[in-house]
């Protein structure tokens, strides 16, 4: 069902389109976006010894294995430690968005592991400003959708209270869950989906990627995803993947982090193209770009060296506007933001 791999190169035209396109990300973790040079800064004013020297940080930033992945990941989190720095962080990820092209983004950010440290209204306070600067700084849109991670199902409920306070404000557009898949089933978290979905607020779930079909099935039928992030996995099961394909829920794919911790091997081609011949619903996403080195252009590309013509990158492109939770009128104004982009951008290839 994969398409094979080629040995087709993106030629200059499609790189520069795709990183000159205006783009929407709806799978990107705020922690695992923030520049080494940032850590470092953070670090330093907040008396915190990272692993490494000075001269080694850039390189330790840097993807290896998947226990090193969490080794860079919590050494960059443990700099994080006061409300300046959740200035600073959004910030630096919004001047990356408006390099980047990314005119909208809906953001992870990882509650459970920064909940106690601060008080809730504050930290809501401080979001809501530094996202409200940011917008008219570099004239890019995000909002948050902090998440649960799995191997603290204890933080479950603090966690829905923040968001709670964070989706009244406007911050937030719901809760999500991440961390590590096994040992940690969906089921666990059933019953603070369900009240953060009563009150009305988006519910999303990483399912899928390192664990099987199941997981999937329960983030969408127990917790009542709207979206899932990642998912491939949801291929093993060709009933499920019928019916969510049936119910265009969307997939959050993220190519590049997949291959970094070895969820799809590196001489095979990635499963989106069977994901999408399934008639499931697609976007591309770059997960971690600080320390997976990717760019969201750079993960169209990759799709472009495993066979996918330009047109069909920028559908995706498209399809995540529609997979987001803008609301109808913002998503009809970004198409056609989009659409004058590919009209005056499509010819001279
Ligand atoms: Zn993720």
């Amino acid at each position: 069902m994969n398409a094979p791999l080629t040995d087709r190169k993106a030629t200059n035209f499609e790189v520069d389109f795709l990183r000159r396109m205006p783009k929407v990300e709806l799978h990107v973790h705020l922690e695992g976006a923030i520049s080494p040079s940032t850590i470092r800064t953070m670090a330093a004013r907040n008396n915190v010894t990272l692993p490494v020297s000075e001269g080694e940080l850039e390189n330790f930033f840097k993807f290896r294995d998947f226990d090193h992945f969490l080794e860079a990941y919590y050494a960059a989190t443990s700099t994080m430690l006061t409300l300046e720095d959740w200035r600073l962080m959004i910030d630096q990820f919004m001047a990356d968005r408006r390099e980047q092209n990314i005119v909208y983004s809906e953001v992870f950010v990882s509650a459970s592991h920064h909940l106690q440290r601060y008080d809730h209204d504050e930290w809501i306070r401080v979001l809501s400003e530094s996202i409200g600067e940011g917008e008219e700084r570099y004239g890019v849109r995000i909002r948050l959708i902090p998440d649960i991670s799995r191997e603290v199902p204890e933080t479950s409920r603090p966690v829905l209270d923040f968001v709670t306070k964070a989706w009244e404000n406007g911050v937030a557009l719901g809760i999500g869950l991440g961390g590590p898949e096994q040992g940690f089933p969906p089921e666990l978290f059933t019953d603070v989906f369900a009240e953060a979905k009563q009150a009305g607020m988006h519910v999303v779930a990483h399912a899928g990627e390192t664990e099987g079909a199941a997981s999937v099935r329960g983030a969408w039928n127990g917790l009542g995803a709207e979206r899932i992030g990642h998912g491939l996995r949801v291929l093993e099961d060709p009933d499920l993947t019928h019916d969510m394909a049936a119910a265009r829920v969307p997939f959050e794919v993220n190519p590049t982090s997949n291959y970094c911790i070895g969820v799809v091997s590196q001489d095979s081609p990635h499963p989106i193209r069977g994901m999408i011949d399934s008639g499931l619903v697609v976007t591309v996403n770059s997960d971690d770009p600080a320390l997976f080195g990717n760019s969201l252009a750079q993960e169209f590309q990759l799709l472009i060296e495993q066979g996918f013509e330009l047109e069909e990158l920028w559908k995706l492109n498209l399809d995540a506007i529609g997979a987001s939770f803008l609301n109808e009128t913002e998503k009809e104004t970004l198409t056609q933001q989009f659409c004058v982009f590919h009209t005056e951008n499509s010819g001279g290839r």
